[in-house]
């Protein structure tokens, strides 16, 4: 059943009312809205608890899209109880580990900039993320870090702008992934801006972002490795680059 993916127009919801509609087999729900976002586009989906209305909590290990995009399934971990058709319960995401989530995926975007080479792949996590580019040279990763952090200092705007999914198909050339799926499916795509009038970069991308450059706050490159002959690995952690051992 199609969901009103509340974080879609709100990435700082992190709690929101809301209705069971359907309790699978393997005890996966769905509600008619829900803030948690699901995994995608290189994005963990969102942990946290279901609150039901005499308090007990329905704690969930996992957030995940059914067939289709428009289908959320929210996934409970072992031995929790199962909740009823028609249900009303209170949604609770884990805040601390979303805004981390959303801290490094914006750094990734500013990686994307500090690098303008097609990206072949890109994972997020709370503690490292990870983005490969097609690119042959070598680059030094303290320069590299150095340009982030100055785009992070420089506190520019982060805004979504919606397209149709139309008028992405007819402008091919501003997907910078070559094997990310920018998130189409739910006939309108949103463009994540960077700077005011996009000056610093823009780019299809369906996950959750920081407002501004300056939440991500202190983040470097940890490492580079080559993958293969035409391909750079970088990892991105929080922090100053002089807490690496
Ligand atoms: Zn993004």
């Amino acid at each position: 059943m199609a969901v009103d993916a509340l974080y879609r127009d709100d990435f700082y919801l992190s709690t929101a009312e809301a209705v069971v509609t359907v309790v699978h087999g393997d005890g996966g729900i769905e509600l008619d809205r829900t803030c948690f976002y699901a995994t995608s586009g290189g994005q963990p989906g969102d942990t946290g608890f279901l609150e039901r209305a005499d308090g007990t909590k329905i704690a969930l290990g996992q957030t995940k899209h059914g067939a289709t995009k428009d289908i959320i399934i929210h996934v409970p971990l072992e031995g929790q109880p199962q909740p009823l058709v028609g249900e009303a319960l209170t949604l609770h995401i884990d805040w601390a580990r979303r805004y981390k989530l959303m801290r490094m995926h914006t750094a990734c975007h500013l990686l994307s900039v500090v690098c303008s080479y097609p990206i072949t792949g890109a994972a997020v996590g709370e503690d490292e993320s990870r983005v490969d580019f097609d690119m042959g040279e070598a680059i030094d990763k303290d320069e590299v870090t150095g340009k982030l952090m100055a785009l992070v200092a420089e506190n520019h705007p982060v805004t979504l702008q919606w397209i149709t999914d139309a008028e992405l198909a007819a402008n091919p050339g501003i997907v910078k992934s070559k094997n990310v799926r920018p998130p189409v499916g739910l006939g309108r795509v949103s463009l994540v801006c960077i700077g005011e009038n996009s000056s610093v970069d823009s780019q299809p991308c369906g996950g959750t972002h920081v407002s501004e450059t300056q939440e991500v706050g202190a983040i470097h490159i940890a490492r580079i490795e080559k993958k293969g002959k035409e391909n750079r690995r970088f990892r991105i952690r929080f922090g100053e680059p002089a807490t690496e051992a």
